[in-house]
């Protein structure tokens, strides 16, 4: 359903544009329908501009991205504006998409009103009070402005006004970030029965590779604009080989689930973006670091099943 092919975004700054961040660096991946396909990396690493330019929201310096066969960025706006209410994003903070003096009656008609998806008032009412109940919110609520709402109800109000456009892709960027831990889990439930409903593909964007697997049919980790590993769930957490995603797991999950081979820390930040040099970039932190390494930038290369990763110590097959 959603296609990203060869997909990079570089920023340029500085007089004559002689400094640059590659914030996603050649990007290749697909998103089925009903599927969830997972992006996990520190902060900074690319993933919400990766998110952006699935929906174009960005353009991009090169590639491209196929929404039901359609390249988004070879149709003209008036199509692209045709397609928007099929692609929708939340953001990391609920409460910027909320107007602050609408009502949450308001904020929800709002795009069936703008797409002009419903016929009358008594319609539109009806509409608004079966999504209502989908979110699991009281008609009361309906009546209240967005400072009158707990940070759970915000989320879930902002997943009413996407739910009114039935959408096919969504793109969830760090959904319940802004959350605690106990709404967190109630949101992510109810993300999950959306989904089974209603059937959209999704992209989940988080930092948190627990959360990640929980949501995921598969995972693309991210390190400085590039897929480092890509694999399904279960493979991801029993067989990672990218020694950047064994760090993650050493760091996520208990000592005990994690086997002698795949333990593994890393120390240092995050290395800059800005004209990065040439050879592996996780070559400054990597425990296992080679000479070719520094030299050679790894591509990504199926090791089976599916399961790709980008390191020169991989072994394929
Ligand atoms: Fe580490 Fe080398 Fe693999 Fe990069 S290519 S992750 S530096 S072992």
């Amino acid at each position: 359903m959603i296609k990203a092919d060869n997909l990079s975004k570089i920023f340029y700054s500085g007089i004559f544009k002689k400094c640059y961040t590659k914030a996603v660096d050649n990007v290749s991946f697909e998103i089925e329908k009903g599927q969830t396909f997972g992006l996990v990396g520190e902060s900074g690493c690319g993933k919400s501009t990766l998110g952006r330019l699935l929906l174009r929201l960005i353009e991009p310096t090169a590639g491209k991205v196929f929404f039901n066969g359609m390249n988004l960025f070879d149709i003209r706006k008036k199509e692209l504006q045709r397609l928007r209410p099929k692609m929708q994003i939340i953001f990391q903070n609920p409460e910027s998409s909320l107007n602050p003096r609408m009502k949450v009656y308001d904020s929800i008609a709002e795009p069936l009103r703008i797409h002009k998806v419903i016929r009358s008032r008594e319609e539109e009412k009806e509409r608004i009070s079966n999504l209502i109940e989908m979110i699991n919110l009281n008609p009361e609520h309906l009546g209240r402005y967005p400072h009158e709402l707990s940070g759970g109800e915000i989320q879930r109000v902002v997943m009413a006004r996407i739910l009114t456009m039935t959408p096919e892709f969504l793109v969830a960027d760090e959904p319940t970030s802004s959350l605690d831990v106990s709404v967190q889990a109630q949101i992510l439930a109810l993300m999950k029965e959306l989904q089974h409903t209603l059937g959209f593909g999704c992209l989940f964007i988080s930092h948190d590779l627990n959360l990640v697997r929980h949501m995921s049919d598969r995972i693309a980790v991210m390190y400085l604009g590039k897929f480092v590993e890509v694999a399904n769930t279960g493979e991801i957490f029993k067989g990672a080989v990218h020694p950047y995603t064994q760090a993650l797991l050493s760091v996520t999950l208990s000592s005990n689930s994690v086997s002698e081979e795949q333990r593994m820390t890393v120390e240092g930040e995050v290395a800059s973006q800005v004209n990065p040099s040439s050879g592996c970039k996780f070559y400054p932190r990597c425990p296992r670091a080679e000479e070719i390494c520094l030299e050679l930038e790894p591509s990504l290369q199926d090791m089976g099943n599916g399961h790709l990763a980008a390191c020169h110590l991989s072994d394929p097959g």
